[in-house]
């Protein structure tokens, strides 16, 4: 552990792309509150509700701790031998492509950097894959047709510098929440135009000049449409396109295939013409224009295809390397970009190199082998299909839950129970994957391990450790090394610490480079440990001293000719749904408060708060052709799998079709996961999965009874037709509903069991209504309330908030006993729900604000506090001041 000096450690934080400073008391305990690094150029000291709570989540809770085998404790050195002797031996045996790792954005860039080295350097192999292969390799493979090379050309400053800022499929104000603050201070300052490309009325539109409901999978015919508008409109920069691009004339003229008219396109994408109109006059008389586009454009069968559109609007009108102008790629992870800055997709080699003379022979050069892998390996959906035809007999996943993840989760399970080997490294026990895994190697978490990451703008940062591991875990650079000494690979991996890993990679992005890959960091290759453990945040390119904030400012790029190329789309026909019996497009994505499968943010009663169950959106009117009722349950059908969803019938999204967040599991609920549903069709060109368009038809659920249950333990599963668990102040709370016949209301003994505070014996208070079909039990245990189980068949349930609450007290009086028991409980408390996370304002505190005169969100927010940090909840503070005008005028 590298314990900084100071009175504060810098480091930060391990979600989305944005890449906020965090700072840490030093020698702070588990759980202690953090705070926004003041000095990070990222943030200056502003973090959004996942950030703002990052200290609740790092407590010992659901942490593996020990290697474990086939769920029995075992040590280290077992573990490690057993597995370098499997995977050797299926190397031996079947050859190196039947083993394979899968690995991650949360990943740190020097733990990726070792496992890639493991995998393509000495097994041999490119069966390296990693969840980043969901969330951005289409921009990867965009970037590399357009620039030659894997380039974000632009930075942050130039959101802020831009006239006109296109956020196109990105929720931008949930998903890079402190970005999208960062644009909104700049509209402040200079009127930028925000204009938002969206099927979905999100949080983002909220700002926005101009929302453009797209309609789903129309990206790719609105660009091509718009690259020929620029054209028409005398848009194109003659003199950059002449000097540094090639291939204009193939792309318009692929293009004007396409847009014969504006009307059509409009017809076509679902759009009202005059807003296109609108949309098409401001980007072509806008020279600062930024372009930044995120999952709604990678997550699709033409992904790679949409993003190159995007860019050659840039290239043509040379809205490229210039001050508050670019395409720009926000990744969703942490360290994506410092994945691919290792070479953590299968199809590409560390360092920018690709799979071809000169990429292999210097990488074989600088690492001293003779058994680099041959070729591109398995891309992510390959890889489990693979799996599941018995030619992967050994994986490797580390730091993430493809169980969940995934598209077509049902076969990743049953790829992953075909494998004959399959390890998990993970900080976290008990995930939907561990269950597949024959070996659990305890990681080490954030906050307990030293490394970097690079955000979205190619800036690296430090994480920094602030804590010692627990147990037995171990940080994954040391696993893998581990491993690879066993596996016979001593001499190439003799890593003491993560500082010696870091020099390496910076010193092969330089390795017979000769300046014509842009990816060079060579400048950081002789940092002293102490220099590492002190590196301020820094842009790649750093050939030398200082960063590089824009790339292309010269007008070269990184191809052989040093020109960027326009690209032509193939075709822009989109496959859409089977009208008949799927009529319905499922679309799904990120809620505010949660992260990936709610390994972490799921411990936080905050964060669990705002969007207590999985909600699934959809229009009205398709709500009102299905029976299903706005806060009913409904459920959604594909062809690969279906899900249970509290609807929510809202009018922000589009008629036909429908969004589910991608954050519920098996873990914390009944059949609520995302990835089970989706339909496993990638880019061809990328392999990136289209998690957006997935044909899909929805249906009523009328539950038998419904109910939910509290308790200071956590909540094993109920066994009913749906249930969703979450965390709340003194223990859980999980919702539940009977959907048939055979699923029997539960009683309070069988789900509490033995309850904690039961020294003195349990206190049971008991209220049945067999004719209407309700119950109220609950548990007391030396006078405080241990669990409590409300059900009824059709009547009302109580707000939780009041319920929950009485977890806290530390006596239940007479009073509250007889409120419990009359079935009165909590009257005349408001079910209000937590609409600001990072200050704790609740809807109840927002209605009174505005009960006493706030009309808009920043009134509300003198009033309250609520909206002043992140600002992410604003759009909701709007909407409640919206229901009450409407109330008010009805
Ligand atoms: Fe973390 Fe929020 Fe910053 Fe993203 S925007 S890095 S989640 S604090």
């Amino acid at each position: 552990m590298n314990m900084m000096k100071s009175a504060t450690v810098k480091t930060t934080c391990p979600y989305c792309g944005v890449g906020c400073g965090v700072a840490v008391p030093a020698a702070a305990p588990r759980n202690a509150r953090v705070s926004g690094d003041a000095a990070h150029p990222v943030n200056r000291g502003r973090l959004c509700s996942k950030g703002s709570m990052l200290g609740e989540t790092t407590g010992l809770e659901n942490r593996l701790l020990h290697p474990m085998k086939k769920g029995a404790r075992i040590g280290w050195d077992e573990a490690l031998d057993e597995v370098a002797a499997r995977f050797s031996s299926v190397v031996a045996t079947h050859g190196p492509d039947a083993v394979a790792f899968y690995v991650s954005g949360q990943l740190l860039t020097e733990d990726y950097y070792v496992a890639n080295k493991l995998m393509k350097g000495f097994i041999g192999s490119g069966n390296i894959d990693t969840n980043s292969r969901l969330c951005m390799s289409s921009a990867v493979a965009a970037h590399k047709r357009a620039f030659g090379e894997d380039l974000v050309p632009g930075s942050y400053e130039d959101f802020e510098e831009a006239d006109l800022v296109v956020l196109v499929g990105s929720n931008t104000a949930w998903c890079h929440p402190i970005l999208y603050q960062r644009l909104l201070a700049a509209r402040a300052k200079r009127g930028t135009r925000i204009v938002v490309i969206d099927p979905r009325r999100t949080a983002t539109c909220d700002e926005a000049d101009l929302h453009l409901p797209i309609a789903p999978g129309r990206d790719l015919r609105l660009f091509t449409a718009l690259l020929c508008e620029l054209a028409a409109r005398g848009a194109a920069d003659e003199g950059f396109i002449a000097r540094s691009t090639k291939g204009r004339e193939g792309a318009l003229a692929a293009a004007r295939r396409e847009h014969r008219s504006l009307e059509e396109t409009a017809e076509a994408c679902g759009l009202d013409p005059s807003a296109l109109e609108t949309f098409f006059s401001w980007f072509a008389e806008t020279e600062r224009t930024v372009t930044a586009f995120s999952q709604g454009i990678n997550q699709s069968q033409r992904g790679v295809d949409q993003v190159n559109t995007i860019i050659n609007c840039h290239l043509l009108t040379g809205r490229i390397g210039k001050p508050g102008a670019g395409p720009f790629s926000l990744t969703g992870q942490p360290n994506a970009m410092g994945g691919r800055e290792v070479g953590g997709l299968a199809n590409q080699l560390a360092a920018h190199l690709e799979f071809d003379e000169p990429g292999r022979g210097k990488l074989a050069r600088f690492w001293g082998t003779e058994n680099l892998a041959a070729g591109p390996g398995l891309k992510a959906v390959d890889l489990f299909d693979a799996m599941a035809e018995g030619r992967i007999k050994a994986l490797w996943i580390m730091a993430t839950n493809p169980v969940v993840s995934l598209p077509n989760a049902d076969f990743v399970r049953h790829a992953l129970k075909t494998c004959p080997f399959v390890v998990l490294s993970d900080c976290v026990a008990g995930t939907d994957t561990a269950a597949f895994a024959d070996m659990v190697l305890p990681a080490a978490a954030w906050g307990e391990k030293d490394g970097t990451v690079t955000n979205s703008e190619r800036r690296i940062s430090r994480q920094r450790a602030f804590m010692a591991p627990p147990g037995e875990a171990q940080p994954d650079w040391r696993i893998v090394s581990e491993v690879a000494r066993r596996m016979g690979f001593a001499d190439a991996f003799t890593y003491r610490n993560p500082a010696e890993i870091f020099r390496e990679h910076a010193a092969l992005s330089g390795f017979e480079n000769g300046g014509e890959r842009f990816f060079d960091i060579s400048g950081l290759s002789g940092l002293s440990d102490a220099a590492y453990d002190a590196l301020e945040p820094v842009r790649w390119p750093m050939r030398g001293a200082g960063g590089t904030p824009r790339l292309f400012s010269d007008g070269v790029f990184a191809t052989p000719s040093g020109r960027a190329r326009f690209v032509a789309p193939a075709s822009t026909v989109e496959r859409l749904a089977n009208e008949s019996a799927f009529p319905l497009t499922l679309n799904s994505g990120r809620l505010r408060d949660q992260w990936h499968t709610m390994t972490r943010t799921g411990l936080s009663p905050v964060l669990g708060a705002n969007a207590p169950e999985p909600v699934a959106e959809m229009h009205e009117e398709d709500a009102r052709a299905a029976g299903i009722a706005d806060g009913g349950l409904m459920r959604v059908v594909t062809e690969y799998g279906s899900g249970i969803f509290r609807a929510s019938v809202t009018q922000a999204q589009q008629r036909g079709s429908l969004f589910v967040p991608i954050h519920w599991s098996d873990v914390n609920s009944a059949m609520s996961s995302a990835g089970r549903m989706v339909h496993p069709e990638v880019d061809p060109i990328s392999g990136q999965p289209a998690f957006k368009h997935t044909p899909a038809r929805a249906e009523a659920v009328m539950p038998l009874w419904r109910g939910f249950f509290l308790s200071r333990q956590e909540i094993a599963p109920p066994g009913c037709g749906y249930w969703a668990s979450r965390r709340v102040d003194g223990g859980w709370i999980c919702e539940m509903a009977g959907l048939s016949e055979g699923e029997a209301p539960p009683e309070l003994d069988l789900l509490a069991g033995e309850s904690a505070g039961a020294a003195g014996g349990y206190e049971e208070l008991e209220m049945r209504d067999g004719h209407a079909g309700a119950l109220r039990q609950a548990r007391l245990g030396n006078g405080r309330l241990t669990d409590c189980l409300i059900l009824t068949r059709g009547g009302k349930l109580p707000p939780r908030d009041w319920l929950a609450s009485l977890l806290l007290a530390d006596e239940i009086d007479e009073t509250t006993r007889r409120v419990f028991l009359s079935g009165r409980a909590g009257e005349g408390a408001a079910d209000s729900r937590l609409v600001c996370a990072c200050m704790g304002v609740r809807s109840d505190a927002i209605l009174a604000a505005i009960a006493k005169g706030a009309c808009n969100a920043a009134s509300v927010g003198v009033q309250t506090g609520a909206g002043t940090n992140c600002g992410s909840c604003r759009s909701e503070i709007r909407s409640l001041i919206e229901r009450v005008e409407t109330e008010e005028a009805a």
